[in-house]
């Protein structure tokens, strides 16, 4: 039998439509503000998309645009504008960044209450520890589909293949706080394969098309392919052969329509959830 499909797409559409609804209730709009820097087309592909999806959700949603020739003065400026901008609930700095600005500065510039990336130390540490957090947005995304495909998580084996601090090491983090029992793999790991093949749950995220073949998934397995990737012919595939993998695990997410659409609407939510926090305090 073919796997599951988890439709990342339908998921968020309710997603986005409960944080609508709880947005019109609050009488007041959450405020999001997001800092572009310089002209990368991918980056302001993403900026415009998450600033629509913030006004369709009744937030209140501002883009902050910098030249690429920005000092990081004037960044962290910014982003201080924005901590003591009662208004403002909400604020992202689209990475990557220009090469001359210290990224890491930036992100520990930001108001650990405001930081709807779940970016900076304070929120890292707190997931780390398994206390409530702002959760970065990918990751809550995949936990969010394990959850709507009622995949059980608790003593499981789960498999995350990168470790990046975007999303290997925070879905790690989220699985071991939900009872998982979980193993990081990266490029230096030895018989991936094998390591992948003992898995009840497989996240992907390496940023390799297709990299992971049908044979390397546990009959069954629940599968969450977090790549993006586009390949030359312009065709975007996942880091799992989506086909191949069809016929053997029991659970898995689509690329595009998987993963992807869960990011914004986590970001919207997370958006909500720090202005009804920030504001109760
Ligand atoms: P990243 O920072 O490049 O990290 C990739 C990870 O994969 C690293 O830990 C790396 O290992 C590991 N890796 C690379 N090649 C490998 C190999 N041949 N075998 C085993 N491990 C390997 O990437 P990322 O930012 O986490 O993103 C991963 C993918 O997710 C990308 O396709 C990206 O576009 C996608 N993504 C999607 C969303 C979304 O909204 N859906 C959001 C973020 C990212 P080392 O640490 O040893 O180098």
């Amino acid at each position: 039998m073919p796997a599951r499909i988890i439709s990342g797409k339908d998921l968020a559409a309710s997603l986005r439509a409960g944080v609508a609804a709880r947005a019109a209730g609050l009488g007041y709009k959450p405020g999001l503000a997001v800092i572009l820097v310089g002209d990368d087309p991918a980056s302001a592909v993403y900026v415009r998309n998450k600033d629509r999806a913030a006004h369709e959700a009744g937030l209140e949603a501002q883009t902050i645009r910098l030249p690429a020739s920005a000092s990081q003065g004037q960044l962290l400026a910014e982003v201080r504008r924005l901590n003591a901008d009662p208004g403002v609930d909400g604020i992202l700095v689209q990475l990557p960044l220009p090469p001359h600005i210290d990224q890491r500065a930036v992100i520990e510039a930001v108001d650990p209450a405001k930081d709807v990336d779940g970016f900076h130390p304070i929120n890292v540490g707190r997931l780390q520890d398994g206390l409530p957090v702002l959760t970065p947005c990918t990751p809550l995304g995949v936990m969010k589909l394990l959850a709507s495909a009622d995949v059980s998580l608790r003593g499981a084996r789960a498999l995350v293949l990168g470790r990046s601090a975007i999303v290997g090491r925070p879905v790690a983090a989220l699985l071991l706080a939900a009872d998982a029992t979980v193993t990081i793999a990266h490029s230096r790991t030895r018989d991936l394969a094998g390591e992948c093949r003992r898995a009840d749950i497989l996240v992907a995220a390496v940023g390799r098309p297709e990299m992971v073949r049908g044979d390397w998934i546990k009959p069954g397995a629940a599968v969450i392919d977090v790549g993006i990737n586009r390949l030359e012919n312009g065709r975007l595939v996942g880091d799992v052969a989506f086909g191949e993998a069809l016929d053997v695990a029991g659970a898995i997410t689509p690329v595009p329509g998987g993963v992807g659409p869960m990011t914004i609407a986590c970001l919207l939510e997370n958006t909500l959830n720090a202005a009804i926090a920030r504001r109760a305090a």
